[in-house]
This record gives C-alpha cells, structure tokens and sequence, in this order.
C-alpha cells in the first residue's frame, strides 16, 4: 500500500505508531480482524499535510449488522454474561495499563490522525487511562435498592440494575482515543456489548485500541469495531433493531438523525451534541489568569472541541484589556504540523471544515463584524485555520449564533451588574452546554451558574477534564450525562421486583 509515511515529515514517528499506521487495517468483528463485506477501502488523510497515510476498509450496512449479530451473541452466551463485576474490573484495569503503555504510539497515532500537536496528545492519553480506572471502580458498585411497599400483607420488594444490552456507539474525530474511550469504558463496565463507529477522518486510534481490548483479554464480540461513513455505517448501526441503545458524539444535525433512525425499535438514544459556550470575566476577576484561559477555552484543539468557549462576555472595564490578551495570545501560538515539536496549534480536522471555519469569518465580516488577530501565512497543504477574534458583534450574526467548531471567539463587553440580564442574554441559544465564570465574587459566581442553562459550569477554570463529574448537555447540546456515576444510567437499565412474602 503507497501511504505517504515515507515523508521525511514522519522521521519522528515511533517504530510501533509508524508500523501500525503503514498497515493492512481491518475491521474487528466477533473477535476476527476483516475486510468489509464489499472488500472496499477509503483513505485517511494527514491533516497537517493532506496527504493519504492509511486505507481502512468501508464497513457499511452488511457489516454493521455482523458486528451487531456478533455483540448479541457476546451479550447472551459465552464469557461475558456470567462473568462477574469484578472481573470486568480488573479487565478494564489491564485494558488501561495497556494503555499507558502503549501512550506515546496512542500519541503518535492520534497526532498524525487528527492533527493536534504531540504534546498535547500525550496528555490526552494519560487522560483517557484514568476515565478507564474510574468507570472500572463502578462494576461493583452497580447495585439496586430494597423497596419500602405500602400495600396491605408483607412484601419484600427491591430494583435489580442491568446491562440495557447491545449498543450501538458512534463518535467524533475531534478527540479519537478518548471519545472511544468515553463511550466504551461505562458501557463495558455496565456490562453491555459494544458496535463502535469511529469517526471516517480519525479511525486509526480506535482499531489500534481494539487490538489492546483482544490483549487485556475481553472476550470475542464483547467490543466490536467497524469503520465506515456515517451516512452507512453509522445510519445502519442507529437504525439496527438488534441495537439497544445508541449513544452518539457529534454535531446536532447528525444527532437528531440519530433519533430519527432509533425510531423503528425505539432503542435507548444518548446524545452529546454542539455548544455555543459562554465565557465570562468580572472586572474583579484575576484577569492575568483568566485572559490565556478564555484565549485557550477557544484555541486549544483548533476550537475543535464541543465545550469550547466561542462566546466571550467580558465586563466592559476589563473588556479592552482582555481582548487584547487573548488576540495577543492567538498571535502568539504557533500554528503548524502537530509532529513539530514548536506546535502548540494544529491544523482542522479536513479541508471541508477549513472551508467551513473561513466562511464563518468571511459571513461575519460581510454582516458588519470585525475580525482582529494578525493575518497568518501557512503551509498550504495542511488545513490550517488562523486564531482571531471577533468584535462588534451582534446576537442575530451566524458567528454569534452557530457552532463553528474551529478557533474563532466572538467577543461581547457588559456594562451591568444585574447577572439576570447577563444570564437571559448568553441564554439565548438553542445549545446549553458549558458556561466559564470569572470572578472572585463567590455570590456571583454562584448565582450565576444557577442562571445559566448549561450542563456543566466552571468557575475560575476552564472546562475540568474529571471523569467524576457528569458531562452533558441542556436543550439541543444533548440528552444523557456522560462520566461520573450518572453515565451507568445510560447502560443499565432498572427492573423492579416485588415480591409477597404472604
Ligand atoms: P462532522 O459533520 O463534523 O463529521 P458528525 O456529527 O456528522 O460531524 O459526525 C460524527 C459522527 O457521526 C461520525 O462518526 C460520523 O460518521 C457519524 N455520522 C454522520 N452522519 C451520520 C448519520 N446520518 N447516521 C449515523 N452516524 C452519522
């Protein structure tokens, strides 16, 4: 196979990432490494440099529906049904050693997949190890309750927690290891079986992760990989009657596709969609702080990131001198290929949504916007996007509105201290699914994250990345909570049982 790996640009690269990247991939279904059903292939491309570096096979509707026949199988006989909770512990356990192990190839992979710098990558992976240890510690702990019944004779009454079944998971190209990792840790910790749809742009990181679920010794058909579009692959696995549930990360118009084709069997939908985030800095606030912070809650992963904060409301005594900050900041960043080490900013994930960013800025331009950040040369072939900042905005512009899902902020001074005109005013959006509040005013910032419809709020910080806390979202940011204890909901579904003890 001709991949572009032998590029000088790949020197770097490990012995294992760059053998694993150079490859024949398959797919894992039922255990077995395959080609697709139709024996075609697409290529991954190298953001940083446009070129091809993989060729996976194209799973599609014949796929989907042998890894879906392969996870029930897996659900209802063999290992995993009888295996105890402890034993999915300490699988998960080995799974996330394997990991770590295995986090400067995880790294490299993910760099030349998605395009973030190295570096960066690097703690993604330390990260993403530690959400598999947290979700382990859940296996035994996933219990029911006794039940008080108020019915005339004696009873014994109690609710039974249980693995919701097959489910269907598809993710996004933005963080490849980790969101795999999101959706599979909880749901394997539940006890379900798994179908995972990577993203088509970054699918390297999830085959290479199935191999280490075949080395930490889950049994066959218990996780299940097939790469493919998501107008297939992914419509296929959603619209799958033998899928249970289906959780889904990615943009809202996708998400309520999902919905739609959950309706046949009406399996269980989770949904982590987009976001409009708001920022906030009081003038009390300690601004040296939170300048690189709002600069970083919208430039870190190339504003790639569904949290990322693209609406910064900054009170208007301070607003000059954090806008100049953050402008100086996106400046500053050296923007180029995630394998240089001098990177601190990648490129887009496509050439598709280079062009989306740039039309974004040119629409808030014609409406009467103004973009401030330095013009930025960049190798052409990569899909680099320029940070910048916008002003003289205003809340009916498409920039104001929309998620943009690349490194441009819209910035908004307030004058006035009445936080329920601030919190109607950042409202108004369709999404709800962070807020960041700067101020050393603990009775402002308390009530203001009571007032903001948001499914997650930091204060003095940005976005925590804490597998205890529950992450999701309100309004069209998403149904269901993901980490924390609350995401076992999602995988476990409750039987009630009563039982006359007459
Ligand atoms: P983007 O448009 O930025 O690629 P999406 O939300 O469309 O973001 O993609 C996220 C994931 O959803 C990917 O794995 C993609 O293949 C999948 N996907 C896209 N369209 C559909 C669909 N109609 N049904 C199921 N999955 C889909």
């Amino acid at each position: 196979m001709q991949t572009g790996l032998s590029s000088p640009r790949y020197a770097t690269l490990g012995e294992q990432s760059a053998g694993f990247i150079a490859s024949a991939h398959r797919m894992l279904i039922d255990g077995r490494w395959v080609e697709a059903c139709s024996g075609k292939t697409f290529d991954v491309f190298d953001p940083g440099t446009g070129q091809v570096v993989a060729r996976v096979p194209e799973g599609a509707a014949e796929d989907i529906d042998l890894a879906v026949k392969a996870a029930r199988r897996a659900f209802e006989t063999g290992p995993w049904p009888g295996m105890k909770p402890a034993e999915r512990t300490r699988l998960l356990l080995r799974l996330a050693d394997l990991i770590e192990a295995h986090g400067d190839e995880f790294a490299e992979i993910e760099t030349v997949d998605n395009g973030k710098p190295l570096a960066i990558a690097r703690r993604g992976i330390a990260g993403t190890a530690e959400m598999v240890r947290y979700m382990a510690g859940w296996a035994t702990k996933l219990n029911g309750e006794t039940v008080s019944v108020s019915q005339p004779g004696e009873w014994h009454a109690y609710t039974l927690r249980e693995a919701v079944g097959v489910v269907g998971q598809i993710i996004p190209w933005n963080f490849p290891l980790s969101m795999a990792i999101w959706k599979l840790a909880p749901a394997l910790t539940a006890g379900c079986t798994v179908v995972l749809k990577p993203a088509e742009q970054t699918p390297l990181n999830a085959l290479r992760l199935g191999q280490l679920f075949e080395a930490a010794g889950f049994p066959p058909g218990v996780v299940n990989i097939v790469t493919g579009f998501g107008a297939t692959a992914g419509a296929a696995l959603a619209a799958h009657a033998g899928v249970d549930k289906v959780a889904f990360t990615g943009s809202t118009g996708t998400g309520k596709r999902i919905v739609e084709a959950s309706l046949g069997n009406l399996k269980k939908v989770s949904l982590e969609l987009g976001g409009k985030s708001p920022v906030f800095i009081f003038p009390d606030a300690d601004i040296e702080r939170a300048t690189p912070a709002a600069a970083n809650a919208i430039f870190f992963n190339s504003g790639q990131v569904c949290s990322a904060g693209s609406r910064l409301y900054v009170h208007r005594k301070v607003f000059d001198r954090v806008v100049e900050g953050v402008i100086a900041h996106g400046d500053k960043l050296v923007v180029g290929h995630g394998l240089d080490p001098s990177s601190q900013m990648g490129p887009v994930i496509s050439h598709a949504q280079k062009e989306r960013v740039e039309r974004y800025a040119e629409l808030g331009e014609q409406e009467g916007a103004r973009r401030l950040g330095a013009p930025r040369a960049f190798d052409p072939d990569g899909y680099f996007v320029a940070p910048s900042v916008f002003v003289d905005t205003s809340p009916g512009m498409a920039i104001r509105r929309e998620e943009i899902f690349g490194p441009i902020v819209c910035a908004m001074p307030f004058d006035d201290e009445d936080l329920e005109h601030i919190a109607s005013e950042a409202n108004q959006t369709e999404f709800g699914l962070f807020a960041g509040i700067w101020t050393r005013d603990l009775s402002v910032a308390h009530k203001l994250a009571r007032r903001i419809k948001a499914g997650s709020v930091s204060v003095n910080a940005h976005m925590v990345n804490e597998p205890a806390l529950p992450f999701g979202g309100y309004k069209q940011s998403g149904w269901g909570r993901e980490r924390g204890r609350e995401v076992l909901d999602l995988y476990t579904s409750l039987k009630s049982v009563a039982v006359s003890l007459d």
